[in-house]
């Protein structure tokens, strides 16, 4: 989860871990994608004391191969969808419309798009623990992330094609040299003589809403695909209200399968802040009745 501060990089901006905090217990920190926003990234931590609404989620993020097999697709597709862009001169999924001579890059976020942080979530639960950035930081200097199933082969292959690949997280620049040796063991194109690293804070500009740092990518490169588990990691427009959400998407789901990949995360993410809007100072009683305020339920009739 933590990382889904990093991981998450909502318009938001708190980091990853505070969403994980979030999500785990309601807590008053607010996740890597909406950290930037926060004033303070240290959660008031509430004990959770009843059932913990991560255990689903963690459970098949670790340990089903339903997920593995989710992935396994969206990578898959993302390697046909790559051979199509490079035969392709006007093909870019940032709309960019003088990039034809620019080489090609793709870009992906790293928490639970590339890296998987799930054995930090999953201690979350079993510890009736909330996120915090303390234990965050801890698991990003641990290097123990593993990689998500499908996207080392398919980065390899984009690799020997030629096209650079950045990854664009929330992760903190003074947690870069961790993730790097973490990756690097796992075998993640590293970029060789140029910073593919683009990380929350690593220049002013640069917070945890990603467009700052998709523009600098798309200065020198050809954009042809993103990669991503939160609606930030595509567009400014993550943030704001359900409605606003859904209109945002409605309006670039077109995107999505052809240029814009996005990975399953029921863990974190901004829609689940979206539903109690961002609001990481509520208790975690009342974040819940937020979220179920926010159901569409069918329920029977009375008999
Ligand atoms: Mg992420």
């Amino acid at each position: 989860m933590m990382p889904r501060l990093s991981r998450l990089s909502a318009s938001g901006s708190i980091t990853a871990l505070a969403a994980v905090a979030c999500l785990i217990a309601g807590s008053a920190v607010a996740p890597a994608w909406a950290q930037d926003q926060a004033t303070s990234a240290e959660p008031a931590m509430a004990s959770p004391t009843g059932p913990n609404d991560l255990l689903n989620a963690t459970l098949w993020m670790q340990r089903s191969v339903e997920y593995k097999a989710n992935s396994l697709v969206i990578y898959a597709l993302g390697r046909v969808r790559l051979d199509e862009a490079l035969a392709d001169p006007s093909w870019s999924a940032l709309d960019q419309s003088d990039a034809a001579d620019k080489p090609a890059a793709i870009i992906l976020d790293l928490d639970e798009t590339a890296i998987d942080n799930s054995a930090y979530e999953s201690g979350l639960v079993t510890t009736n623990s909330d996120y915090s950035s303390k234990t965050w930081d801890a698991w990003t200097k641990a290097e123990d992330a593993k990689a998500v199933p499908g996207v080392i082969d398919f980065l390899k292959y984009a690799d020997s094609k030629g096209v650079k690949i950045f990854y664009i997280t929330n992760r903190n620049a003074d947690q870069e040299e961790a993730t790097r040796a973490n990756m690097e063991a796992l075998g993640y194109p590293m970029g060789g003589n140029v910073d593919t690293f683009l990380m929350n804070k690593e220049k002013p500009e640069w917070t945890s809403d990603k467009t700052p740092r998709r523009d600098h990518v798309a200065k020198d490169y050809r954009v042809l695909e993103l990669f991503g588990d939160n609606f930030n990691d595509f567009t400014d427009k993550a943030s704001g209200t359900m409605d606003e959400r859904e209109a945002a998407f409605e309006e670039l789901k077109d995107h999505f399968g052809k240029d814009w990949f996005m990975l399953a995360n029921p863990t974190y993410g901004s829609w689940e802040s979206t539903a109690y809007d961002n609001n990481y100072k509520l208790s975690t009683e009342e974040k819940r009745a937020k979220k179920v305020e926010a159901l569409k339920p069918w329920t029977p009739a009375a008999q």
